[in-house]
C-alpha cells in the first residue's frame, strides 16, 4: 500500500488539537484532522448564501453552464487524488464500481446538471391567451449528506441547484467529512465567493439547517428516521424538500430464469460498496426452481472476489465504514443464524483485513420475519429466499414500509415487464439493480421519502414554478 501526499487534502484539513481526526475506515490510521464546524459557521454560511445569490443567479443559465462543465473537467484531472481520500475516508476500493467510480459519476452528473435543457413549458395556448411556465432560482438550498457515497451524493444535490441559480450550504455526514470538503475544494477553484459553503458539523447542524428560515430547500438523502425528523422541522421554515431516505429493495427471480447470465449483475446489485448502497438488493426472491442454482453463483463470487483495504490494488470489496454499520450487519446475520438459516458464504467478520471487514456473506433457506429480510443491512450480508408462486413473491417483495428500488431478473423480457408494473418501488430495473442514469430520474415512494433527482425532474426540484399567463 502507498500513501502519496496531497495537496487537496493538505487543503481541507487542520492542525491536531483543532478538528476531528478521521480514521482511514481499514486502517483506521488517522488521515488527517477535519475542522468541526457550529452553529455559528451555519450562521456564516447561510449569511454569504444569501448575500452572494442575486449576482450567482444573475450570471444566466449560459454561463453557469459553463462554469459547472469547468468544474467537470477539473474533476475529471484530479480523480486519482478524489478517489484516494473517498477511498481512505469511506473505505471503498479504487478499483471495481468503487471510489474511482465515484470520482468519475461526480463528473458526469456534474456535466448532466450543466447541459440539461429545461426551457418555459407552454401549458395552455388559445387566440391570445398564453399560459407557460418558467422556473426561476428558490435561493439558497441546505445540502444534507450520508457517508456511503459522500462525493456522488453531494453532487446529486449541489449541481442541479447551482445550474438553477441557487447557492448553497452543504453539510456532510461527520464519517465523511473529507470526501465532501474535497469535492468542494474543487468546485470553489471556480465557484464565486459564499455560492458554496461545506458546514462539516455533526447532526445538531444538520438539525439547525433542516429549520433554518434562511433556506428555501433541503435535500435530504441519509434514513428515514433523520427524514422524519426534517419533514417535522420543515413547518418552521416551509422548505421545499427532497428525501432520498432509506431502502430495503427486493428482488425476485422468475421460474426458469438462467442463472449463469445474471449472476454478476445480481452479485454487484446486492454488493456494490460492499453492500452500503441506498437502493442496493437487501432482500432476494427467487424460485424454487432456479434457488439452488442462484445461491451458489452468488456463493461462488462472494467467495472469489477480493476484499481489502481501498489502497490495496484489485480490491472491490473493503471493509464497513463505521463501528455502528459493522455491528448491525453482524447482528443480522447472527439472529438469522441464530434462526436456523444455511450461512452459504462468509458469515463472519474477516479480523486479518482489518477490524470493520465483514465477509461478503450469502443466506439461505431464511424467511420473511427474520430481521436480515425485514431490516435495511445496509452492508455485505444478502437473504435469499425461496419461492414457489409470483404472485405471491410480488406481495411479500411489497410487503416493506420501504419503497426505493426493486429489480425481476428473468429470460422472458415481457413476464418481467408485467411482474415490475406490479411491485411498489421508485425504480424497477430489469436484470440489473441500482444502476442510475443522470438522466433518468430517481427517487422513492411510501417511507423511502419523496421528490426525485436528475435530468430535467431533478433540476424542476431546485426551482420554483412560475406561471405567467397573459
Ligand atoms: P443518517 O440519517 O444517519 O445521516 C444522514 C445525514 O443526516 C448526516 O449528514 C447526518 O449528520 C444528518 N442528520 C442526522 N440526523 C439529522 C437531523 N435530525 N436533522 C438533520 N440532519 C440530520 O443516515 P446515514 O447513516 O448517513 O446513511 C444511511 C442511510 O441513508 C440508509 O438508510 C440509506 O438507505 C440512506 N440512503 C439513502 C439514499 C437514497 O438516495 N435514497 C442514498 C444513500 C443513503
Amino acid at each position: 500500500m502507498t500513501t502519496t501526499t496531497s495537496s487537496i487534502l493538505d487543503a481541507i484539513t487542520v492542525p491536531e488539537g483543532h478538528g476531528r481526526p478521521i480514521p482511514d475506515a481499514a486502517t483506521r490510521e488517522t488521515i488527517g484532522h477535519a475542522p468541526v464546524h457550529g452553529l455559528d459557521d451555519l450562521e456564516a454560511a447561510i449569511a454569504a448564501a444569501r448575500e452572494s445569490q442575486p449576482a450567482w443567479n444573475a450570471l444566466g443559465h449560459a454561463e453557469r453552464s459553463r462554469i459547472l462543465n469547468a468544474i467537470a473537467d477539473d474533476l475529471e484531472a484530479n480523480l486519482e487524488e478524489l478517489a484516494r481520500i473517498l477511498s481512505r475516508e469511506q473505505g471503498k476500493p479504487l478499483d471495481g464500481p468503487n471510489a474511482r467510480f465515484e470520482v468519475g459519476a461526480c463528473a458526469v452528473w456534474t456535466r448532466n446538471a450543466a447541459n440539461t435543457v429545461l426551457e418555459p413549458e407552454v401549458v395552455f395556448e388559445a387566440g391570445a391567451a398564453r399560459s407557460e411556465v418558467h422556473y426561476d432560482a428558490l435561493g439558497v438550498v441546505g445540502a444534507i449528506g450520508p457517508w456511503n457515497w459522500p462525493m456522488m451524493i453531494t453532487v446529486w444535490q449541489i449541481a442541479p441547484s447551482l445550474r438553477m441559480g441557487n447557492t448553497v450550504v452543504a453539510k456532510p455526514s461527520s464519517f465523511t467529512p473529507l470526501s465532501v470538503l474535497a469535492l468542494a475544494e474543487i468546485f470553489n477553484r471556480h465557484l464565486p465567493q459564499g455560492v458554496l459553503t461545506v458546514v462539516s458539523g455533526d447532526r445538531e447542524v444538520g438539525a439547525a439547517i433542516a429549520a433554518h428560515r434562511g433556506l428555501d430547500k433541503i435535500m435530504f438523502t441519509g434514513s428515514t428516521e433523520a427524514g422524519r425528523k426534517i419533514v417535522a422541522s420543515s413547518a418552521q421554515n416551509l422548505a421545499r424538500l427532497t428525501l432520498e431516505l432509506g431502502g430495503n429493495d427486493a428482488g425476485i427471480v422468475l421460474p426458469g430464469t438462467d442463472v449463469t447470465g445474471i449472476a454478476e449483475n445480481l452479485f454487484w446489485g446486492c454488493f456494490i460498496n460492499t453492500g452500503q448502497t441506498c437502493a442496493a438488493l437487501k432482500r432476494l426472491y427467487v424460485h424454487d426452481s432456479v434457488y439452488d442454482d442462484v445461491v451458489e453463483a452468488l456463493a461462488e463470487l462472494a467467495r472469489a472476489l477480493p476484499m481489502g483495504p481501498g489502497l490495496q490494488d484489485g480490491n472491490v470489496l473493503g471493509p464497513l465504514q463505521n463501528q455502528s454499520q459493522f455491528d448491525i450487519v453482524k447482528d443480522l446475520v447472527d439472529d438469522a443464524r441464530a434462526r436456523g438459516a444455511r450461512i452459504v458464504a462468509g458469515g463472519e467478520p474477516a479480523p486479518e483485513l482489518g477490524p470493520l471487514f465483514y465477509k461478503a456473506t450469502v443466506v439461505a433457506d431464511i424467511e420473511d420475519g427474520a430481521r436480515l429480510v425485514d431490516e435495511e443491512q445496509f452492508g455485505p450480508a444478502i437473504p435469499v429466499i425461496r419461492y414457489t408462486d409470483v404472485d405471491d413473491a410480488i406481495r411479500r417483495a411489497n410487503a416493506s414500509e420501504q419503497g426505493l428500488g426493486a429489480s425481476v431478473w428473468s429470460d422472458d423480457l415481457d413476464a418481467a415487464v408485467a411482474v415490475a408494473k406490479l411491485v411498489q418501488a421508485g425504480t424497477v430495473w430489469i436484470n440489473q439493480h441500482g444502476t442510475l442514469n443522470p438522466d433518468v430520474p430517481f427517487g422513492g415512494t411510501k417511507q423511502s421519502g419523496y421528490g426525485q433527482e436528475f435530468g430535467v425532474a431533478g433540476l424542476k426540484a431546485v426551482a420554483a414554478p412560475k406561471v405567467i399567463s397573459r
